[in-house]
């Protein structure tokens, strides 16, 4: 049983820039985080307000936009998969001083896909996670396409950079497309909603109160999808129990994090 948030519990956080969208303070409150909360932190104080985060009775932090790289750099130690993608999206802070850094946005992908087939996927973006995504299906023996806006970012992330969509077992949305009205998976990627029925599975990482538009098209035309909501409970689950040392209650964040009211 975690405690239930005497003063003296350990604190934990979503350190980004603007992070008032988050919805993990949400969820890891109702795992039992209790003294989980928002940390807007601007860039140039980033590192300085991290290093006083232990002395303020800190245990961990998540990592969003756009500090993961300067977590990574940040960190006295980092895990191989953190150092592989060049992000890191946890970071936990011992006694001794140590700041430790992990990725779990990776793996946390790899668990939200369940046993969904992964011979082949095509990732859209080519910025923090669709280096991630590359990285975890890779691993996760896929052979892995990418198609990025600007397809000189995409080169090196270690996949093969694609001037139009290939076929694939899964579809997987890593670019910012769909999370405002100004942009849409079928203007801005190259993508036709009757071509989705193409790929097994669609995944789009970004999500949104009454999910995107790329995921409704999906499920119309049969393909299983993974929503971003479903992504986000999986990383944090490994953070939870990274922290913790304890399994995470994966139905009791889901609901949390499917019910934040996101404007909070
Ligand atoms: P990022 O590093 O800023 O990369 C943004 C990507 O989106 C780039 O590939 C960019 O292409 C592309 N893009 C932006 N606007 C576009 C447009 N109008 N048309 C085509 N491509 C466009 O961001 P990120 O960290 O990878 O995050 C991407 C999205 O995933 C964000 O919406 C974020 O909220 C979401 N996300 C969700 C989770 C989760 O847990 N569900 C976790 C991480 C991220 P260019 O290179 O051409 O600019």
């Amino acid at each position: 049983m975690l405690s239930a948030g005497s003063d003296d519990a350990p604190r934990y956080g979503v350190l980004g820039w603007p992070v008032g969208h988050s919805r993990s303070p949400a969820m890891m409150r109702a795992a039992g985080l209790a003294r989980y909360q928002r940390l807007p932190v601007a860039p140039e104080a980033f590192d300085d307000t991290v290093r006083a985060l232990p002395g303020a009775g800190f245990a961990g932090a998540n990592v969003t936009i756009p500090h993961k790289q300067a977590a990574l750099a940040l960190a006295t130690t980092s895990s191989a998969a953190a150092r592989e993608i060049g992000a890191a999206n946890t970071l936990s802070f011992s006694a001794d001083g140590e700041i430790a850094a992990e990725n779990t946005d990776a793996p946390g992908l790899i668990a939200a896909l369940g046993d969904a087939p992964r011979r082949s996927a095509l990732v859209l973006g080519a910025g923090g996670s669709a280096r991630a995504a590359v990285w975890a299906l890779t691993r996760a023996g896929a052979d892995v396409s990418i198609w990025n806006r600007t397809p000189e970012r995409a080169a090196g992330l270690g996949a093969r950079v694609v001037r139009a969509p290939v076929a694939a077992d899964i579809l997987i949305n890593c670019t910012s497309v769909g999370l405002d009205r100004t942009s849409s998976p079928f203007k801005d990627l190259p993508l036709e909603a009757d071509g989705l029925a193409t790929y097994t599975t669609v995944v789009d990482l970004v999500y949104k109160a009454g999910g995107t538009v790329l995921i409704q098209e999906a499920a119309k035309r049969g393909s299983a999808t993974v929503d971003g909501l479903e992504i986000l409970v999986c990383q944090g689950a490994l953070s939870f129990t990274l922290w913790t040392g304890l399994a995470a209650p994966l139905d009791v964040m889901r609901t949390a994090a499917r019910d934040a009211d996101s404007q909070r």
